[in-house]
């Protein structure tokens, strides 16, 4: 990949409840690369789009359906079916325990009215739009929790790749990137089940990361916390991991994850933390719930 790429994460995700029609449609509009999808199966088998295998922090679900929450007190996308979970309403992401908002300066939790999806009506929107508007934007689904899927008896990734095939997802030149941080299903996506997407690696911010070699071996790319990149700051310049030249090496693009201009940390502004990320240290590309911002500092640099 030549230039820097936007990915818009969970859609537009700094400024409506994350992975709602509304976000992605106001991602679209700022014109990014990729918005993202997160997937988990429904009961019924239709990949719901949701960052968790959890309903009981996005969602009125323990209101409309007090009864079906499991012994931990959770209540589970793959306990409903894609009709009970069209009945429930979004919020911005919140504490169940305190009914705290997340993000306390983004959009109001419980106002105006947002509902879950499918993969497939959130394909449609963007099809839609690249139709309608002709730009070409792209998808860039997560398959979420392989392992909870094979233990509710169900297979999230096959269904996934037949749902993206049926509307034209089928290689490498389709505009879509599949990512999923489990490495077995990840190198089974392209060794069993044969497909030619490109696939993302992505990486725990906790793992200590050793398997570079075995991740290129099937991954086009890998996901990494932005901060397995940062080592330290010295006389008020950052020194790096050697992640990005190992990948690079390995031809493995770097889209690191997250870009949030309301949670900085290292950074003292939003700007710097692009800078540093995307020209010093030479990232291809980054996940971000402002897309907007991330799209006109690139353009700012390249002029
Ligand atoms: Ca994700």
């Amino acid at each position: 990949m030549n230039s820097k790429i936007v990915i818009a994460h969970r859609g537009a995700s700094g400024y409506l409840p994350e992975h709602t029609m509304e976000a992605k449609a106001m991602a679209y509009a700022m014109l990014p690369d990729y918005i993202e999808q997160d997937l988990v199966l429904s009961k019924d088998d239709v990949p719901i789009v949701i960052h968790d295998i959890y309903l009981d922090d996005v969602t009125n679900v323990a209101r409309i359906f007090p009864n079906r929450k499991r012994e931990d007190g959770r209540y589970y996308v793959i306990d409903f079916t894609f009709n009970e979970l069209l009945q429930l309403q979004v919020s911005e992401r919140f504490n169940p325990t305190t009914g705290a908002q997340l993000y306390p300066n983004r959009f109001p939790k419980n106002k105006a009215s947002f509902k879950l999806h499918s993969l497939q009506q959130e394909i449609e929107l963007i099809q839609g739009l690249n139709y309608s508007t002709g730009n070409f934007v792209g998808i860039y689904p997560e398959i979420k929790n392989p392992n909870f899927h094979y233990k509710n008896g169900k297979d999230i990734t096959k269904i996934t790749l037949d749902i993206l095939s049926s509307y034209d997802y089928k290689t490498e030149e389709d505009k879509c990137i599949l990512q999923c941080f489990d490495a077995k299903e990840l190198e089974r996506t392209r060794m069993v089940l044969k497909s030619k997407l490109l696939l993302v690696q992505l990486i725990e911010s906790t793992e200590k990361i050793k398997r570079l070699d075995y991740f290129s071996s099937y991954a086009n790319g890998i996901g990494p916390w932005y901060k397995q990149i940062l080592d330290k700051k010295e006389n008020g310049k950052w020194i790096f991991t050697d992640l990005i030249n190992k990948a690079h090496n390995l031809n493995l693009f770097v889209h690191p994850y997250t870009f949030r201009h309301d949670q900085l940390e290292d950074f003292t502004s939003f700007e710097e933390m692009m800078h540093v990320l995307f020209f010093e240290a030479n990232i291809d590309g980054g996940f971000t719930d402002f897309p907007d911002k991330m799209i006109t500092f690139l353009r700012k640099e390249k002029s």
